[in-house]
């Protein structure tokens, strides 16, 4: 805040500004300095104190800080929307969220590890009615490690632990850690081992709280937790430190909301490296009817974006000719089976090139074309990539 407030008396521009703001705004535009223009709609929203200028909540951001700012913006990687989010919701400056995009596309570590152009599964289930009370979990493993993570459905607050190992005991001992800081959710949603074992079964009885373990063949059901986990699985890997990146997370704001994780569950702002408008980090009223709005109509945006894009792609016979992709082109190859699992992943097939080797891909990485086999093709149909993997079906 010191170097803030220091750099802000060395702006020329925002010295110039301050000025304008005490002498008050002209009628007409054209009757401003040049370098003020950009100020000039916003010119009602700014105050100044204590030698920080400020739109409403947000400091505005001298050039000599704009850098600086870019770089803790980003430090986590997590992806220009995250990244223009955070910016918005606490700091300002004149072209920032092009600043922002200049940043993260030429960021290596960012389009490394860009999301593939994939739908997240999806659920329209019932919003719970205040923070912590429905919660859905999962364990995954992450670079050789196993993590547990947990997340909040009402403020998609994401809570992870690193577990030595993954016995029902050291589950236990970290969910009674979770809970001691925020409570005893109502019901915990889960899918695998080793939440439906005797000693968890025991554990949720005695801390009082209903176990809903979705069915082996339906695992969309627990979307919200594989969501949390690509989450986690995202900062792990790209984050510097993890906990910057996590926290980061907890304090941008939700898609299609106006709170973040933190405001949602805990209703404040966390203090973290980025500056913020002080008054923000007081207690907001959260809990609010125009919440619970906003989660609605988050969750019925979500339904028909993800409807409107589900195109079911016909079933492939076996011994028919298609082309799989691989490494991003399509090679020719011959639906040899159904996966396995075909019950549970209807949408998994196993088809071999001409060089004998077998191949699992689901129905979207197969192409089904009138192509001669001998044909290698550049990737350029897309009709299999605003395929779900998962056809959408009401929650059981
Ligand atoms: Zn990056």
């Amino acid at each position: 805040m010191a170097e803030l407030e220091e750099e802000t008396a060395n702006d020329e521009t925002l010295q110039q500004l301050k000025q304008q703001m005490v002498q008050g705004w002209p009628d007409r535009k054209h009757e401003i300095p040049q370098n003020l223009a950009t100020y000039w709609n916003i010119r009602h929203e700014l105050s100044e104190a204590e030698g920080l200028i400020s739109k409403y909540h947000h400091l505005v951001i001298p050039t000599a800080m704009r850098s600086n700012m870019l770089n803790l913006i980003h430090e986590s990687h997590l992806g220009l929307e995250k990244c223009k989010a955070r910016a918005r919701a606490i700091l300002f400056w004149p072209v920032m969220s092009k600043d922002i995009y200049e940043k993260v596309s030429k960021c290596a570590t960012c389009a490394t590890y860009r999301r593939r152009n994939q739908k997240e599964p999806m659920i329209a289930h019932q919003i719970p009615e205040r923070p912590w009370q429905k919660l859905g979990t999962d364990l995954r493993e992450c670079k050789g490690k196993n993590y547990l993570v947990v997340v909040d459905y009402y403020s998609k607050f994401i809570e992870t632990a690193l577990l030595p190992n993954k016995t029902a005991g050291t589950v236990i001992r970290h969910f009674k850690s979770i809970f001691s800081r925020h409570g005893i959710p109502e019901e915990l949603v889960s899918d695998n081992m080793p939440f439906n074992s005797k000693e968890f079964d025991e554990f949720a009885r005695e801390w009082g709280f209903k176990q809903t373990t979705s069915s082996p063949t339906y695992a969309q059901s627990n979307g919200m937790s594989e969501k949390a986990v690509q989450t986690v699985k995202r900062i792990l890997k790209k984050a510097d430190d993890p906990y910057v990146g996590l926290m980061e997370h907890r304090n941008t704001t939700v898609t299609g909301m106006t709170y973040s994780p933190s405001q949602l569950l805990m209703s404040r702002t966390t203090r973290t490296k980025i500056p913020i408008y002080p008054k923000s980090y007081y207690y907001q009223q959260c809990q609010s009817m125009h919440m619970q709005q906003q989660l609605e109509q988050r969750q019925n945006q979500q339904k028909q974006n993800y409807d409107k894009s589900t195109k079911p792609l016909p079933p492939l016979e076996i011994g028919e000719s298609i082309h799989l992709c691989q490494d991003s082109i399509w090679v020719p190859a011959t639906v040899s089976g159904l996966a396995q699992d075909h019950i549970s992943a209807p949408r998994s097939y196993i088809a071999a090139t001409s060089d004998g080797q077998q191949y699992r891909r689901n129905r979207r990485d197969l192409l089904k074309t009138n192509i001669p086999p001998s044909t290698i093709i550049e990737q350029t149909e897309d009709v299999g990539e605003e395929q779900p993997t998962i056809i959408p079906q009401p929650p059981d």
